[in-house]
């Protein structure tokens, strides 16, 4: 029995959740934790949000409140994303608790008393309309780096933490003011000290998984430079020592100790310690935006401290959703809490794991999720769970049966049966739990061949025997399956579990246990609905309508703003900078067309509806032109289309190909395009 310390990147409270949070960190961190309760390992896993730094600040000022109420309004939405979607935090704590602020300026005045922090006069950005120095999000520019937009501490395109002094075009965010270079004096942390150390850490250490490896050893090869740990401003914990008046320790000098701040609320609450967890197995879950912060500078705090460093760290990689980066401020996003209004969670919790390894960007689609829902999980687990109990019920008075003289068949699909609980056990021990839910699909598929093979409706009269060993396999397979999918689905496990008529199961070893026969089970009930596309139309237009309504504010906040559009443009660049092979161009095909017939979509007032003749066919394609063309200007004019494009639906309507146009308009005729604009 092993103590394991389950942690989960800190959410910011200045919004809820989304898919992407849930993708990367919680539902990952979940299956760990519930995996390891039920192999009677103990757990402790604990989350706070994260509630200081200068965006909440900003937020504050722009809606005349006090940050904590900012911060107060979202940890409570984000606590019930969190309980939404059944992630079994052990403890869910605020950085704002007293417990939290007590530890961290501890934690600060022992590193300075070490000589770990020391003073130093810098030059910071500061705002004369303001009157005031910019920390972090106060200031905007672009990433000397990679030239995508960034904000002052850190660029969100390239995962670079950032001096706001080194921004192109710093803008302050409150004016708009361009911001001059000042002199102040701050505290800043020794990384540099630690370099040896890091490398030592991220090399020998035998569980963390390759891309933080990678991520941690570049960054490390470039050399680490000390990080300042305050700022000037009112939003924050103090820094604890005498003539720091009016300065806080910066969030990621505080935020990590939101973890041992939880750990130990917890420990108040139930009076064990929970050092011992952290002298086990500590397994950090993240995002991998703030692998930097995780690999090298916590663990370096860590060790100025003389503790014991995160054993693992596991950082989920991005989800895009419908092919395109998510954006909160584009509103291109699925909220947990509008997901959970429309959907059971499990089915997020499933899809989102099946969906890729959580070492791949993956991307959320609405039909893939609808096909994986009907597909694997309502006619693979749904289809053999239902005719087992119904064929038990109908031919066996609803008792396992008898199991005798078993055959070649049944005795291998026994042994599959028999030896998936070690199987999936192992690779979710290994972090792979993708892996582990495929391997419970695909025995149950091998579930519903048997079933189908051994045809129990017919053998029922001919062959007792072999209609009774078909039906005893099939129940044992129901109960693994119901104790396996625990840590993927924990609902619908319960549920199956009641139909079996045993116990709600949590204990792994359990799954290695057969019914006996005569066991009695319950009535089936139906498990998974299949998802119609009806419902999958409604989703998709909304995210469309949430992404029209987005970019009309957007026009009408940017018109005629040469400077944001040039912004844009090197965001654009900055994040499409991945070069493709020729062979991956030849792939599109582009032809020529001449637009024959074209009208408004009734419910949109940017899409049109046109019939392009290709040559030897005419295709429907659905435009975003419709701010910049009426209909009637479009018809009998020639444009390159794509023509093998997937078709999609946008609102309602099939589109088979995409005509290709930049930004400010199609390309009827280059010379109306910006030199520079890219094809979209
Ligand atoms: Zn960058
Ligand atoms: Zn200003």
């Amino acid at each position: 029995m092993t103590k394991i310390f389950i942690s989960c990147a800190l959410p910011y409270a200045n919004g809820p959740c989304h898919l992407g949070h849930l993708r990367s960190t919680y539902i990952p961190a979940d299956i760990y934790a519930r995996y390891n309760r039920m192999a009677g390992n103990e757990v402790l896993m604990v989350c706070a949000t994260d509630e200081h730094g200068t965006p909440i600040a900003v937020k504050a000022d722009l809606e005349g409140k006090e940050p904590i109420e900012i911060a107060k309004r979202y940890h409570d939405m984000i606590a019930e994303d969190i309980r939404s979607c059944d992630i079994s935090l052990d403890n869910f704590a605020r950085t704002t608790d007293k417990i939290h602020y007590k530890i961290s300026q501890d934690f600060f005045k022992y590193l300075y008393d070490k000589g770990l922090i020391y003073e130093e006069t810098i030059q910071q950005l500061y705002c004369e309309n303001c009157e005031k120095f910019l920390p972090d999000r106060y200031v905007e520019g672009i990433c000397p780096a990679c030239g995508s937009e960034a904000r002052g501490d850190h660029c969100e395109a390239c995962g670079r933490a950032l001096d706001p002094t080194e921004l192109i075009e710093p803008k302050c965010l409150t004016c708009g003011n361009t911001p001059i270079i000042c002199d102040s004096t701050q505290y800043f942390f020794k990384l540099s000290h630690f370099q040896e150390q890091l490398e030592d850490y991220i090399s020998t250490n035998e569980y963390l998984p390759p891309n933080v490896r990678n991520y941690a050893e570049n960054w490390l090869k470039e050399g680490l430079q000390d990080w300042i740990m305050t700022r000037d401003m009112k939003w924050g914990i103090p820094v604890p020592l005498e003539g720091a008046e009016g300065k806080v320790i910066y969030v990621w000098g505080e935020a990590f100790i939101g973890y041992i701040s939880s750990a130990a609320q917890w420990s108040r609450r139930t009076g064990i310690p929970w050092e011992d967890y952290w002298d086990g197995h500590v397994v950090h879950f993240i995002g991998k935006d703030i692998i930097y912060h995780h690999s090298l500078f916590w663990p370096a705090m860590l060790m100025g401290h003389d503790c014991k460093l995160p054993d693992d760290i596991f950082a989920g990689e991005f989800l895009s959703l419908e092919g395109r980066k998510m954006s909160t401020s584009k509103n291109w996003v699925v909220w947990v809490a509008d997901f959970v209004r429309d959907f059971d969670s499990d089915l997020l919790r499933y899809y989102l794991t099946v969906n890729a390894p959580l070492n791949k960007d993956t991307d959320f689609s609405w039909d893939d999720f609808q096909r994986r829902i009907n597909d694997e999980l309502a006619d693979v687990i749904g289809n053999f769970l239902h005719r087992t109990f119904t064929f038990t019920k109908k031919f066996f008075d609803s008792k396992v049966p008898e199991y005798k003289n078993p055959s070649e068949e049944d005795l291998e699909f026994e042994k599959a049966i028999k030896e998936l609980p070690d199987k999936v056990g192992d690779l979710i021990s290994d972090m792979k739990f993708r892996e582990g839910l495929v391997e419970i699909i695909k025995t149950a598929k091998k579930g519903n061949k048997y079933f189908n093979d051994q045809e129990p409706w017919k053998a029922v009269k001919e062959d007792l025997e072999r209609a009774s060993n078909c039906l005893y396999l099939s129940n044992q397979l129901s109960k693994v399956l119901a104790i396996l999918l625990k840590p993927y689905i924990p609902n619908k496990a319960d549920a199956i579990c009641n139909m079996i008529n045993i116990p709600i199961e949590d204990r792994w070893e359990d799954a290695k246990v057969f019914l006996e026969e005569g066991h009695t089970i319950n009535k089936a009930k139906p498990l998974f609905k299949k998802i119609e596309d009806k419902a999958i139309e409604q989703q998709k237009e909304k995210l469309y309508k949430n992404l029209e309504e987005s970019e009309d504010k957007k026009d009408s906040r940017d018109k005629d703003s040469k400077d944001n559009n040039k912004k844009l443009k090197d965001k654009d660049i900055g994040e499409k900078m991945d070069l493709i092979s020729i062979d991956d161009f030849a792939k599109v095909e582009i032809k020529i067309g001449k637009i024959v017939e074209c009208e408004k979509i009734e419910k949109s007032n940017k899409l049109l509806k046109t019939q392009i003749d290709i040559g030897d066919k005419t295709i429907q394609v659905v435009a975003g032109l419709g701010k910049r063309y009426a209909p009637e200007d479009l018809v009998g004019k020639k444009v390159p289309v794509v023509t093998n494009l997937k078709p999609a639906k946008l609102m309602g309507e099939k589109s088979e190909g995409m005509i290709m146009a930049t930004e400010s308009a199609a390309i009827l005729n280059p010379d109306d395009c910006e030199i520079g604009e890219l094809l979209m």
